[in-house]
């Protein structure tokens, strides 16, 4: 039996964001640790020892969320014509 799982929220320490999750854990502090390493694993938040940083506010905020793609060898079609 390892409980239930219980809500924690973690904090940015910048803008305050909420990030929410259930946890498990065989304590309120192994929950919380639980959670702040998911985060930062799936989530891209910057953990260190008494700072939580949300993606975006991270200093070094990777710019993964800019999935842009180029079709730039997409064939041209324009000029399809019928009568
Ligand atoms: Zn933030």
């Amino acid at each position: 039996m390892t409980g239930v799982p219980v809500l924690v929220v973690v904090f940015c320490d910048d803008c305050g964001v909420e990030a929410r999750g259930d946890y498990l854990g065989p304590s309120r502090a192994a929950r919380i640790a639980g959670a702040r390493a998911w985060l930062a694993a799936n989530r891209g938040w910057l953990i260190a020892p008494g700072l939580d940083l949300c993606p975006t506010c991270r200093p070094d905020a990777p710019a993964a969320a800019n999935d842009v793609r180029t079709a730039s060898d997409l064939p041209d079609t324009s000029a399809n014509e019928r009568s």
